[in-house]
């Protein structure tokens, strides 16, 4: 299969679902990442484009050692707004994408990037078929199934399925440690260590499901997109 994984931010994806798409790669199906802003915000002392051009680095060095392509999309930091041009340009990225499967932000969130992915990757995801809905990349064969990731820290966001990610949070732990702008700049300055905080969510949703480590998710429920199976890592 193919899994597309979208996210607001450059290290959204290694905090939240690194893990399950290490073990989707692991398994032969291919992953691709697709990030939504270019992070330009993310520091107290560099100009925008420079913050942009590192982050831009440290999410092709995560993706590699995650093993998933990446797509970047380099819309503005906190200021992602659905309109025209953005959910032709998420169209555009999944259909290229090929996704049998997508993975993306829940809703109700902290930040206004992650709602605004939420809310174009679950509305464009009915329109990956459609012919006279063009992009430059040609519609796809079906509609893919859609997963929420859980919530930093897990707030107002109740899983209903795990995937044990046990075995391989070294790798996800190497990929959240290739954002070292990030890892420095929270630390310094919010006093937050965020590979520590990633691993005490991870730690948290495994007792829930009597594992060491584990990530959680929603699926979606709106009609055309339900299933009657699960498409996460240790079923496919
Ligand atoms: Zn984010």
């Amino acid at each position: 299969m193919n899994i597309a994984c979208v996210s607001a931010h450059p290290d959204d994806i290694e905090i939240l679902c690194a893990g399950t798409m290490i073990k989707y790669i692991r398994k032969g199906h291919k992953v691709t990442f697709i990030i939504a802003t270019n992070g330009e915000v993310g520091s107290p002392t560099l100009p925008n484009r420079e913050i942009a051009e590192i982050r831009h680095g440290e999410a092709k060095t995560a993706a590699r050692i995650v093993g998933a392509d990446l797509i970047w999309l380099g819309f503005p930091d906190e200021f992602l707004f659905e309109c025209k041009e953005t959910r032709l340009a998420f169209l555009n990225a999944l259909r290229q994408a090929d996704a049998d499967v997508v993975f993306t932000h829940y809703y109700d969130y902290y930040n206004c990037d992650h709602n605004t992915v939420h809310k174009i990757t679950n509305d464009v995801g009915i329109h990956l078929t459609i012919k006279n809905i063009p992009t430059k990349n040609p519609p796809i064969e079906n509609n893919p199934y859609m997963y929420f990731m859980d919530t930093i820290n897990g707030i107002g966001f109740e899983p209903e399925e795990y995937v044990d990610i046990t075995d391989v949070m070294g790798q996800k732990k190497e990929a959240l440690r290739a954002h070292e702008s990030q890892y420095t700049w929270l630390k310094e300055f919010s006093k937050v260590d965020y590979i520590d905080m990633m691993e005490t969510q991870a730690k948290f949703r495994g007792y829930q499901c009597g594992v060491k480590y584990a990530e959680a998710y929603k699926g979606v429920k709106a009609w055309p997109r339900g299933i009657t199976k699960s498409l996460l890592p240790q079923y496919v």
